[in-house]
């Protein structure tokens, strides 16, 4: 039986990314695997497999009886409903542990490093399995996406050096403009409804029994979001809210500012308020990462 290896809802680039290059060291170390991916690419992956000539992973949203090796997280909440009828074989990973389990020994791969890519690439280096110029080029970019050009404080020296050793096998020169004409197809807002741009890149959380729900666009610049849709995405945020939602958020990460505009709904805006501290204007200074400047203040609110 071929093993699935499959990243979170809402895939992003990593996610997508780690798939095919984890499906790459599974298979040159002999073992039989698919890449699969819980959804369509975002524009910012159509971006990447284009440039580099790669096809999109199957979608799969249904897992019972098979086995699967997890990229990019080990949540619940971010794998498929039925993931409870699926044997886990392994992970690899760059977020906090979450609450997935086994009834088998698993590999785990988990670093706090910027980019599951990076862990990847350490992988193949580890198991001396070569990357080809194509899948290079598409991890080079999971790098440069997940740590927003080497500037979110998610950023290790690890992220750097797979970044410029990737860079070397896909042959690219100017890394900072792959990754800015990467970050201006992810800008693109045009011909997506609110609904969808919220849950583009979109990750509900269990906090001490409390779902919240947490998108973020990361933008070129936030001049993009127009007054109009401003407000449109924060009424769209209201139903989200409305669907078991304690909070639901939106981070509009100024990429080039190097900070975030907090969009939120919650039962209870002054404990968010509390923890991420906007100011009047909702600006969140230097806030580049959810992951990091986002989740765990919130945790720590919820959980006093
Ligand atoms: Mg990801
Ligand atoms: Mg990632
Ligand atoms: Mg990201």
């Amino acid at each position: 039986m071929t093993a699935l290896v499959l990243g979170h809802k809402n895939p992003d680039t990593d996610s997508i990314v780690s798939a095919l290059a984890a499906a790459n060291l599974y298979k040159g170390r002999g073992l039989d695997v698919t890449p699969v991916a819980q959804g369509e690419p975002a524009p910012e992956t159509a971006f990447v497999l284009k440039t580099f000539g790669l096809k999109a992973p199957e979608v799969v949203t249904s897992v019972a009886g098979k086995e699967v090796y997890l990229v990019d997280y080990s949540d619940l909440a971010q794998a498929p409903a039925d993931f409870k009828d699926a044997k886990l074989l392994g992970i690899i990973d760059h977020h906090k542990l979450g609450d997935v389990t086994s009834d088998t020994p698993v590999e785990c791969w988990i670093q706090p490093v910027g980019c599951s890519n990076t862990v990847i690439k350490k992988l193949h280096d580890y198991f001396n399995v070569s990357i080809d110029k194509a899948l290079a080029g598409a991890m080079l970019c999971a790098i440069l996406s997940d740590t927003v050009l080497f500037k979110s404080p998610t950023c290790t020296e690890d992220d750097k050096k797979a970044a410029s050793e990737l860079a070397a096998l896909a042959g690219v020169e100017d890394m900072q403009k792959l990754g800015m004409d990467m970050f201006k197809a992810k800008s693109n807002l045009e011909g997506a409804t609110p609904r969808e741009l919220i849950f583009r890149d979109f990750k509900d959380f269990d906090m001490s029994g409390h779902k919240v729900g947490i998108g973020q666009l990361e933008l070129t610049s936030l001049d993009l979001v127009t007054p109009e849709l401003k407000s449109a995405l924060q009424s769209e945020l209201q139903k989200v809210k409305t669907e078991g939602r304690h909070t639901a958020i939106l981070v509009l990460t100024d990429v080039m500012a190097e900070g975030s505009e907090l969009l939120c709904v919650s039962e209870n805006a002054s404990l968010i308020n509390e923890a991420l501290k906007p100011d009047t204007k909702m600006w969140m200074p230097g806030v580049m990462s959810r992951k990091k400047q986002v989740v765990p203040p919130l945790e720590a609110v919820f959980k006093a």
